[in-house]
């Protein structure tokens, strides 16, 4: 048994027992309507149904044993994923308390089976995925759950993270691309390289704890700094703010 305790287990009729071969992760869907979907996806008729649905008020419902039992939401892609309608439409974004539900889900299968804390884009990799990339395989449905809730995938996940007190790794900022910096400024001689590239580097070494002038120039002080630097971050010591120094200012683990 596989109910989740804070949805009101609604079972229907729309369901393969024991169908489940596997735990991948979660499908999100736009429900492209109002109101619980219980009584359609208890009719023999429309052929449907979903593991959960998330009203725009955070009202959770569950319809099928997501331990053992089949949804019929994503054609091939029911038997590896759960599935989860949320009300309204693809022109809407989710609602707060949609967001905080669907996190609560996600956590809960987090913790069950190891759904991974993370946004896919896929039909076979675990995580949060949706059911358009699935194409035919899954139905035919290009347009659910639509951009706008696609895109709110990576809140549900953070958000999944709080509830399961689990620190995930800080967003990796991309180091800016290496500044086309003629050769002979990297020599430190007179005239120093200076503008704004060196500034923001040394902003950056700065925002990381160095002690460095934020002045823009690339002379003897900041060549002190970069050769500290490349040394604790077991660079080639050669005082050069070459590209592998610039980025490692952006990439390398602050210690
Ligand atoms: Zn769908």
């Amino acid at each position: 048994m596989a109910r989740f305790n804070r949805a009101t287990w609604r079972p229907v009729i729309n369901r393969t027992a024991n169908g489940r071969t596997a735990q991948l992760g979660l499908v999100l869907h736009v429900q492209a309507g109002n109101s619980s979907p219980f009584g359609w996806f208890n009719n023999a008729e429309s052929e449907a149904s979903s593991d959960f649905w998330v009203s725009k008020s955070g009202v959770i419902e569950q319809y099928v044993d997501t331990g053992s039992d089949r949804a019929w939401a994503q054609a091939a892609g029911n038997r590896t994923y759960a599935s989860v309608e949320t009300e309204g439409y693809p022109s809407e974004a989710l609602t707060d308390a949609q967001i905080e539900g669907v996190a609560q889900i996600y956590a809960w299968g987090a913790r069950l089976w190891g759904w991974p804390l993370r946004v896919v884009d896929s039909t076979t990799e675990p995580g949060l995925t949706f059911h358009g990339i699935g194409g035919r395989a899954w139905g035919g449905h290009p347009d659910c759950p639509g951009e706008i809730r696609k895109s709110q995938r990576a809140r549900i996940i953070a958000r999944a993270a709080e509830l399961l007190d689990t620190p995930t790794a800080p967003p990796v900022t991309p180091p800016p691309s290496y500044p086309s910096w003629p050769g002979r400024y990297l020599s430190l001689r007179s005239p120093y390289l200076r503008g704004d590239d060196v500034r923001q580097w040394q902003q950056r070494m700065r925002d990381r704890g160095w002690r460095i002038d934020v002045d823009g120039v690339l002379g003897p002080a900041t060549a002190a700094v970069i050769r500290a630097f490349q040394l604790d971050k077991h660079l080639d010591v050669d005082g050069v703010l070459g590209p592998a120094t610039w980025s490692a200012a952006w990439t390398a683990p602050i210690t």
